[in-house]
């Protein structure tokens, strides 16, 4: 059983699939882990997270087992560790919880309501038998069944995802479900390359509005007044230090006025380095006074 163990754990790709098998191995070598007594009122029901959710029939049970958490989990790693699912850190498990039936039941129901709703494809005759194929490598026609319910599972499930999802990520081409254009991963990056380009153009044209921007870039008015506003906190910090230089002047006139550079005079730079300053002095010791409050 060990060797096959190892060997599934190394064939079936997905996370998923790898801790619905250690399920089947654990429940399979419960009454090795725990002893018959234990093995006789609880079964292992699920892996999430790294946790093990291991149902038993009463809650006296489940206090019990509580107790013995720590000597349980050690059993449990030892016997991981033998089929070389340690070295896998997704799959370690950290953590065992306990429930009676009704709690296990009641966790059963809101998952499942959770879960998108997906009308899981069947699988064609090519994808069965390959899947068959894989499986022929086992010889315990036991585990072999196991191994193609999980595999077929899978299969359908990332079927279903590419069958229901109307749009794939413009970037990466991944299926993604909803309006989006991209899936999260390639979001993030783009929402970070964004950020990037439009705090480079208003470095280099600080006077420039949001309807200006997006002649260079594309982005959404919030994305732009917020790095806008970031900018201006850090010109506001130069503005209100001693070594705040003429650049810094030009700089945060033309990004508080919105002018172009032609229509900047020396007064205007006065001016509104002076209004800067003030209303940095107020805010400041308006704050320091709430402080102390
Ligand atoms: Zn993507």
């Amino acid at each position: 059983m060990k060797q096959i163990a190892k060997t599934i754990l190394k064939i079936v790709k997905s996370k998923t699939g790898k801790e619905k098998f250690l399920v089947h191995y654990l429940d399979n070598c419960w009454l090795e882990i725990c002893g018959a007594n234990i093995a006789k009122h609880s079964k292992p029901n699920r892996i999430e997270r790294g946790i093990l959710f291991v149902n038993t029939d009463s809650s006296a049970w489940s206090h019990n087992l509580l107790m013995m958490k720590p000597q349980l989990l050690g059993k449990i790693k030892q016997n991981m560790n033998e089929i070389g699912s340690l070295r896998n850190t997704d799959l370690i498990i950290k953590d065992i919880m306990f429930f009676n039936g009704t709690i296990t039941l009641k966790n059963i129901q809101e998952e499942k309501e959770i879960e998108p709703k997906l009308a899981y494809a069947p699988l064609s005759e090519e994808e069965k038998a390959e899947i068959e194929k894989k499986a022929s490598q086992l010889s315990d026609p036991e585990i072999r069944s196991i191994f193609c319910r999980i595999m077929q599972d899978d299969k359908k499930r990332k079927k279903a995802v590419l069958e229901n999802s109307k749009r794939q990520c413009k970037k990466c081409g991944v299926p993604i479900m909803g309006d989006d254009y991209y899936c999260p991963a390639c979001e993030r990056e783009r929402k970070s390359a964004l950020r990037l380009k439009i705090a480079e153009i208003l470095h280099s044209a600080p006077w420039l509005s949001y309807e200006e921007c997006i002649n260079y870039v594309n982005c959404d008015k919030m994305l732009f007044s917020e790095i806008k506003s970031n900018i201006r906190s850090k010109v506001y910090l130069k503005i209100a230090g001693e070594e705040c230089n003429a650049e810094d002047k030009v700089f945060a006139t033309l990004l508080e006025l919105g002018i172009v550079p032609e229509k900047l005079t020396d007064e205007l730079i006065e001016e509104t380095v002076e209004r800067l300053r003030r209303n940095i002095y107020v805010s400041s010791s308006g704050s320091r006074l709430r402080s102390k409050e």
